[in-house]
């Protein structure tokens, strides 16, 4: 049987491991990125530097078999401290199970590991500095655009995925083809982010602890850091664009700058010393939510990744989900194979079946990250949101099999499709606050008898919904 030929449009994250993927189930694959090649020519910084990396996303580095290669890239983060104005600090552990933890990991580093190990791959080939344009659908060719010397290159194959992220050249090109109905929503949140630095201290050590989530909630914005392996957080600022008390418009002077963080996150700014430059010098982007149906055309081109299902960053899971996409495609692949291996794929129906299978899960992660914004932002500096956090906690430590979390669920129950985390997480959330605001779970209470009443409680809610 001839061997089937897959374009893939962007070496990414979901790109490059979906490339490495399909390059080990044999097809021959080609992989075609707008970008030059970051392991020669540094990137300019504008995209999240480092990312929160859990379950799901491993569960994808697994299938590939780079488990161990990625552990000397990961930071663990057990929990999120929680910065409030007078510059005290509470931890709050993300699970009460000890070996629930999230991981700092380096984007860059990330993607130079999986394009080195895809190009180890003697069937695939990558391809650098090339844009693409257009895409036609129905004969899975693409036109791409060298800015380098401005010539056009035309790649053809038998199928092409487009990996080409939240701004996809190749969801384009659905979006403008008349023939079938494309539907696409794009939500913008009122809010954009900018990354700043907290620097190493002199001999490369950390400024603030290094195994958490720094959070400094504001009610209406927030402050977030994650550590890097060189001793240095990437801070994120997430603030209104232009409206409320404080905005990214408003600070456009040194003296605005300085004011601002003085009064919102004073101890941050003692770790800040070139808070002002960096303010000035680094983009601020737009946060937003991107779902889009169909995924695919023509049996000839389906999207994955961002492409499919751009999200905001509040639960640390675009990546996750992207590397989980990687995952059930190729599950679904194989299933299709298996009993037509001497034919060649019934693309159309692996892409029918993969967006059935995923798009529920990936909607609902849209969602809960939504979700997560209002609960980062306000809730963590709330006392009824502290006490429900404390007795979760309390819940998982003692009843480690029996108790759940919403947040654990998304991030640590791989097994577990994100729909599910969403209507079961949804409803111990409003279980657990409804008991704890009407005073249900008093003091003299057991811990046991607390679950007890949030089982049924939850149990309730579900079946109402
Ligand atoms: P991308 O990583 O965007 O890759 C797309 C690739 O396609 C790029 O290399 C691009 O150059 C290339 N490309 C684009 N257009 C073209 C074209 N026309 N032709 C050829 N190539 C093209 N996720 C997490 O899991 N955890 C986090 O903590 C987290 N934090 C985030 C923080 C921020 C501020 C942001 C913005 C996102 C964050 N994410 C996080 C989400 C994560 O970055 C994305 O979900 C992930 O990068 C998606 O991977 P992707 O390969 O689909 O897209």
């Amino acid at each position: 049987m001839k061997q089937e030929h897959i374009l893939i449009i962007g070496a990414g994250l979901c790109g490059s491991l979906l490339a490495l993927r399909m390059a080990q189930r044999g097809y021959k694959v080609t992989v075609v990125e707008r970008r030059p090649d970051m392991r020669k020519q540094h990137q300019d910084a504008g995209r999240s530097i480092n990312l929160a990396f859990s379950d799901r996303g491993l569960k994808g580095i697994k299938l590939v078999g780079l488990e161990e290669q990625i552990k000397p890239l990961c930071i663990p983060m057990h929990g999120r401290m929680i910065h409030d104005l007078e510059s005290n600090t509470v931890f709050s552990p993300y699970s009460g199970r000890e070996n629930e933890f999230i991981n700092s990991i380096s984007r860059t580093d990330l993607n130079i590991m999986l394009l080195n190990e895809a190009e180890k791959m003697p069937n695939l080939n990558i391809h650098f500095s090339l844009k693409c344009e257009r895409v036609d659908l129905e004969h899975a060719s693409a036109v791409f655009k060298d800015y380098t010397t401005n010539e056009q290159h035309t790649f053809s194959a038998d199928i092409i995925l487009g990996a080409d992220g939240a701004g996809s050249s190749v969801r384009k090109s659905m979006y403008l083809h008349k023939k079938f109905l494309f539907s696409f929503s794009q939500n913008y949140l009122e809010h954009g982010y900018k990354e700043l630095t907290i620097p190493p201290t002199q001999d490369g050590g950390y400024r603030t602890e290094k195994n958490a989530l720094h959070i400094w909630p504001r009610g209406e914005n927030m402050l977030i850091a994650l550590p890097n392996l060189d001793g240095s957080f990437t801070v994120t600022l997430f603030l209104s664009y232009s409206k409320g008390e404080h905005n990214f418009d408003a600070l456009d002077t040194k003296e605005n700058i300085l004011a601002y963080f003085e009064d919102q996150y004073p101890d941050a700014l003692k770790l800040m010393p070139n808070l002002v430059e960096e303010f000035h010098e680094n983009p601020t982007g737009p946060l937003g939510t991107i779902k889009c149906s169909p995924w695919h055309a023509y049996g000839k081109v389906c999207l994955l990744g961002d492409a499919a299902h751009a999200i905001v960053p509040f639960y640390g899971q675009g990546m996750n989900a992207s590397f989980e996409d990687v995952v059930v495609f190729d599950h679904i692949l194989k299933k299709h194979s298996k009993t037509n291996s001497d034919q060649p794929t019934r693309w159309a129906e692996v892409f029918e079946a993969y967006q059935h299978e995923r798009k529920k899960d990936t909607d609902a992660i849209a969602d809960l990250a939504v979700d997560n914004f209002y609960e980062m932002k306000s809730h963590t500096a709330n006392p009824l949101f502290q006490e429900k956090r404390k007795l979760e906690t309390a819940f998982e430590a003692e009843f480690p099999h029996e108790y759940h979390s919403k947040y654990s669920l998304v991030t640590f129950h791989e097994d577990i499709p994100y729909s599910e985390a969403l209507r079961r997480g949804r409803a111990q959330d409003k279980a657990i606050l409804n008991l704890i605001d009407d005073g249900v779970l008093t003091e003299e209470m057991e811990l046991q008898e607390k679950l007890n009443k949030v089982k049924t409680e939850t149990e309730e809610i579900l079946h109402e919904d």
